[in-house]
């Protein structure tokens, strides 16, 4: 008898993780929030434990070709501690594991580690462990990171209600055109390698994607006004998909303007010149890894003068119905592409 085979591509990447997630009950009363946030959720007495696991795999994550190795150690702590950040927690411990081939030498896995290193400094983590193995081609780095949120500070990506205030901070869809200009210049430089890369007029770009920052200091400041997300996410697949994700989770609807939506003004007319709708950069780009979060219109005055948060639309009652506001006022659906790894 036939075998039968499914393929993975017919799930897609959060099926799998539904499938995975449906298959398991939580034994311990101690798992508070286990597959499904940015972070799991663990009971440790007086405050939460939060933890999150990335894993970055040469080829589809990263191109050795432009990513310089130390870059590439500061992002993958960087997207773990935004995890973290996105619980509305304080990232404490990360531990590395590593899969090597051959063609990395020491020289390149102390250049790995001098990026984590100075990511450890800046979010004050300490590296308190890992794993080293071969690797039969490529590279792979994962990294699991430990974090602490008092109790009731936690944040979900379930507690939005409708009419919360829906904010994103940063700009959005830098990181994606800056992939598309590193492509860009890697495809002159293999036909010809004499040419010096282009770049400095899209530094910022670039750096968004190369080196992407953690908001912590974000969640510094909504500690400082005493503001409490009512749910919230990391931007990692694009705004899309990540509203999607609030607005599932917390059974409500979403609704937002295209004229709100952050676009860096270099990022806006790079697009343009590659060909790209801003918007459609900033919806589906991904890896800005910015902060997606509600807050209760309550606390609209206390955030309403800072300078990165920016306030895009809001929740309301009904779940079926997630859109987007154009310029021109037409009601346009709102749906995730996000990123496909299979
Ligand atoms: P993020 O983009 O915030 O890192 P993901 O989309 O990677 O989150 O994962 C969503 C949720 O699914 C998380 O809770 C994560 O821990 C969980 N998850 C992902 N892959 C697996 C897996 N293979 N087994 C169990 N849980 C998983
Ligand atoms: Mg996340």
């Amino acid at each position: 008898m036939e075998q039968k085979r499914t393929e993975i591509s017919q799930l897609g990447e959060f099926g799998l993780i539904d499938r995975i997630k449906n298959n398991f009950q939580s034994l311990n009363s101690s798992s508070i929030k286990g597959i499904g946030d940015d972070a799991a959720v663990i009971d440790i007495g007086k405050e939460n434990l939060l933890i999150s696991t990335d894993m970055l795999i040469e080829g589809p994550h990263f191109d050795l070709s432009y990513v310089p190795l130390q870059h590439l150690g500061y992002k993958a702590v960087a997207v773990n501690v935004s995890d973290i950040a996105a619980m509305n927690g304080r990232p404490e411990q990360i531990v590395v594991s590593l899969g090597l081939s051959n063609r990395f030498s020491l020289e390149a896995v102390d250049a790995l580690y001098e990026g984590i290193k100075s990511a450890c400094k800046n979010y004050k983590v300490d590296l308190v462990g890992g794993d080293t193995t071969s690797s039969p081609a490529g590279l792979v780095i994962s990294i699991t990171v430990i974090g602490r949120a008092e109790k009731e500070r936690t944040v979900l990506r379930g507690g939005a209600k409708a009419n919360d205030i829906i904010c994103a901070t940063g700009d959005l869809g830098a990181a994606f055109v800056g992939l598309q200009v590193l492509e860009r210049e890697k495809q002159v430089f293999q036909s010809n390698p004499e040419m010096q890369p282009d770049i400095e007029k899209y530094e910022y770009l670039v750096g968004r994607q190369l080196k992407p920052e953690a908001r912590m200091d974000i969640i510094y400041d909504l500690e400082e006004k005493g503001v409490i997300p009512t749910s919230m996410i990391d931007i990692s697949d694009g705004l899309a998909s990540e509203l999607l994700h609030l607005g599932k989770n917390s059974n409500v609807g979403i609704k937002i303007f295209e004229d709100k939506i952050p676009i860096d003004t270099t990022a806006y007319e790079t697009a343009i010149e590659f060909k790209i709708d801003p918007i459609t950069a900033a919806l589906n780009g991904g890896e800005d890894y910015e902060l997606l979060f509600t807050i209760n219109p309550s606390d609209f005055e206390k955030l309403k003068n800072h300078p990165d948060i920016h306030f895009i639309g809001h929740m309301h009652d009904n779940p079926n119905q997630n859109v987007l506001i154009s310029k021109q006022g037409t009601v346009v659906p709102l749906q995730a592409q996000g990123w496909k790894h299979f």
